[in-house]
């Protein structure tokens, strides 16, 4: 490929170089972004797994939310793992009652701030504290070459979705990922595993954004060479 999307990874909190190293295998050039001008110059994001409410506060505090909310609306490829799939839908359920209230942002019915994006309602640890860890195989429509290792912590689960948005995933009789378009959302962590089959599926959304914006792609060839290598992998 000529084309190598640049891919920030939102690093207020999470689990970030993993994703900058699973990004990087699947020949993206993957940095992390904290600021709105980095942000400004990706062209796709990934949302990590962590906590999303100390996310979502920290974007707020950085100026982040309302500039992800408004590339996320304005097409922007993005894709969040766990905390991340909370911070893309568009309603979460049983947030944690010390998020911030409605007042400071009027983002959905659970009071607790999202970006947004994806017509879907999620609800937090949904596989419930006793099973806080597992693993499970999970096939994952548009990922080749069968099921993937799904590891989920304290994982959430899609309750119910709007009619724009593919269900692309499920365990347990539970909804496990979803696109909308541009975006993608797991309720797991491929990027744990070493297997970067999702994370490919994911370049390629960015690439397939970048052939109907050929601006964008002149600019991402002049970054272009060994991915791996142009890894931003810093301890945060
Ligand atoms: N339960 C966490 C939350 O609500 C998500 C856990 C994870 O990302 N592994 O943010």
């Amino acid at each position: 490929m000529t084309d190598t999307p640049v891919i920030g990874v939102l690093a207020l909190q999470g689990d970030v170089r993993e994703h900058l190293i699973a990004l990087a295998s699947a020949d993206a050039v993957a940095r992390p972004v904290r600021r709105p001008e980095e942000l400004a110059e990706v062209d796709g994001l990934v949302i990590p797994g962590g906590e999303s409410t100390t996310m979502s506060k920290l974007a707020v505090l950085f100026g982040m939310m309302e500039p992800l909310r408004a590339r996320v609306a304005a097409g922007m490829p993005v894709y969040g793992t766990c905390a991340g799939m909370i911070l893309l839908a568009d309603e979460i359920l049983d947030p944690s009652p010390s998020s911030p209230s409605r007042s400071s942002g009027g983002y959905p019915i659970s009071g607790q701030e999202t970006v947004g994006g994806i017509d879907m309602i999620v609800r937090r640890n949904a596989f419930g504290r006793q099973n806080e860890s597992f693993e499970a195989a999970v096939e994952v429509d548009g990922v080749p070459g069968g099921s993937v290792e799904g590891v989920f912590i304290r994982a959430p689960w899609v309750e119910s979705v709007g009619a724009a948005v593919d269900v692309i995933a499920t365990h347990g009789g539970h909804i496990v990922a979803v696109r909308q378009g541009n975006a993608l959302a797991t309720s797991f962590h491929p990027e744990l595993t070493g297997d970067h089959r999702v994370h490919a599926l994911f370049v390629d959304m960015v690439r397939a954004v970048g052939r109907l914006d050929p601006g964008r792609i002149s600019r991402v060839r002049i970054d272009s060479g060994d991915a791996k290598e142009k890894a931003d992998v810093r301890p945060l």
